[in-house]
């Protein structure tokens, strides 16, 4: 038997799909975040821009949250040192669950080692324990949410994007007394759309039904102390549980329910993802913990981000290159193929010292393959210029065709209060 052959013909069909992957060996520098160290395939270092990271606000190298995580770590030391059950439940974890709660106005939190397993692990639980429950699932929700509903093997349902009709009709046509889950995102993460999530609290509560949302990539971001859309929007409340993660936004590492106590004690005590693996270690905990503290308090990130992603656009779209418009921080540029994606990345990289990794199928839908650009509080002015720039170029080189500049994104329709800096603390 070829065991070998059988992986090595496995990789290759994906190669022939242009869908093979291919990671860039990076060294970020802290303190001059975007700015990275990267090596290519034959190890030569040079120093690149990274325009893609979901280290969404550069708190990765806030130095409270670097001292947070030093000092922790020379106090109690390395790793947890065991299950949650079995000693590994350590005081910062305590802490952070604390904070979360608050963050979220629930009664408690659960923390996991990922925002992926928080939700296989909830999702399943939750709707395993519910007596015949049907779920009700966005058609774009993330990997995690999918496989969270699938390992629960309950009935499900999936509605089309964000389409509070047919999520209506497929609640009404449902039996009024099976208990029924609702799981979508708020922020999607390809599109950087949002989520009508009051009308889906309004469905929720017609049929009867529990809400829980993906905010992983609003938390820290959206909200007048980073609790992400439902807290902008004031719905909170409506929502049963939310999902969140420790690693974009925040900048470190790790997942999160919150939720009322009865629920939060029932995941805690039945999903196998939470009870069998070690507790995350004290550091982490104790450097999401002040991260988390920090965005709570200090609007200037969040303000500078929405400023940053908006001049983006608008530098972009002037320049007739094929930006989507968003309402969120996340600049989706759609080059609609898989292989001339993959190139504008390399020579992007290449020629020009800017990282932004190829988007492509099955993260995306095929025709709609792009460049993903997340400009953060730290890309400066000068460097959004730079990419204008590049851009143009790579457009150019690969004959990528370009567009009339969307009006409703162009740098006419930026507005003097869109370019004021924030000042800090504001
Ligand atoms: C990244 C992501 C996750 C997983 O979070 P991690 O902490 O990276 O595991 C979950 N949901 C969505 C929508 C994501 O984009």
């Amino acid at each position: 038997m070829d065991y070998r052959g059988i992986f090595e013909d496995a990789v290759d069909s994906l190669r022939q799909e242009k869908r093979y992957r291919v990671f860039a060996d990076l060294e970020r520098i802290a303190g001059r975040f975007p700015r990275a160290v990267y090596r290519d395939a034959s190890d030569n270092a040079r120093e690149i821009t990274i325009w893609c990271s979901n280290d969404y606000l550069g708190m990765g190298q806030n130095e409270t949250v670097i001292a947070a995580m030093q000092e922790t770590a020379g106090k109690l030391g390395v790793g947890a040192g065991g299950t949650r059950n079995i000693s590994g439940t350590n005081r910062p974890l305590v802490e952070l669950e604390r904070s979360l709660a608050d963050l979220h106005r629930k009664e408690a939190a659960l923390v996991f080692t990922s925002g992926f397993v928080s939700n296989e692990a909830a999702i399943s639980t939750i709707a395993r324990l519910l007596p015949d429950c049907v779920i009700f699932s966005d058609q774009l929700n993330h990997a995690s949410m999918i496989q969270g509903v699938r390992q629960s093997g309950m009935q499900k349902h999936i509605f089309r994007h964000n389409d509070v009709a047919h999520l209506r009709e497929l609640l009404a046509a449902t039996d009024r007394k099976r208990p029924k889950l609702i799981v979508f995102e708020s922020v999607y993460s390809m599109d950087g759309d949002i989520a009508p999530v009051a009308q889906i609290c309004d469905l929720a509560e017609e049929f009867g039904a529990l809400t829980y949302i993906d905010e992983v990539h609003a938390v820290g971001m959206y909200g007048p102390r980073g609790g992400g859309i439902a807290e902008r929007d004031g719905l909170m409340e409506r929502i049963d549980i939310i999902e969140g993660t420790l690693a974009k936004g925040f900048g470190a590492m790790g997942g999160y329910i919150a939720a009322n106590k009865a629920i939060i004690d029932a995941v805690r005590s039945y999903a196998p993802e939470f009870i069998f693996t070690t507790a995350l270690p004290p550091a982490l905990c104790a450097a999401a913990r002040t991260s988390i503290e920090h965005l709570k308090v200090s609007g200037v990130e969040r303000e500078m981000q929405q400023r940053q992603a908006r001049l983006t656009k608008a530098i972009l779209a002037d320049a007739g290159l094929p930006v989507m418009e968003t309402p969120t921080h996340i600049v989706p540029l759609i080059v609609g193929d898989a292989r001339l994606c993959k190139a504008a990345s390399d020579m992007l990289m290449d020629k020009h010292n800017i990282y932004i990794q190829p988007i492509n199928y099955p993260t995306v839908p095929r025709g709609t393959e792009r460049l993903r650009i997340t400009p953060t509080p730290l890309h400066t002015d000068e460097m959004i210029f730079e990419l204008r720039h590049a851009l143009v170029s790579v457009w150019a080189s690969l004959e990528i065709p370009r567009v009339q500049a969307d009006p409703a994104i162009t740098a006419s329709k930026l507005t003097s209060g869109d370019l004021t800096l924030p000042t800090v603390g504001g």
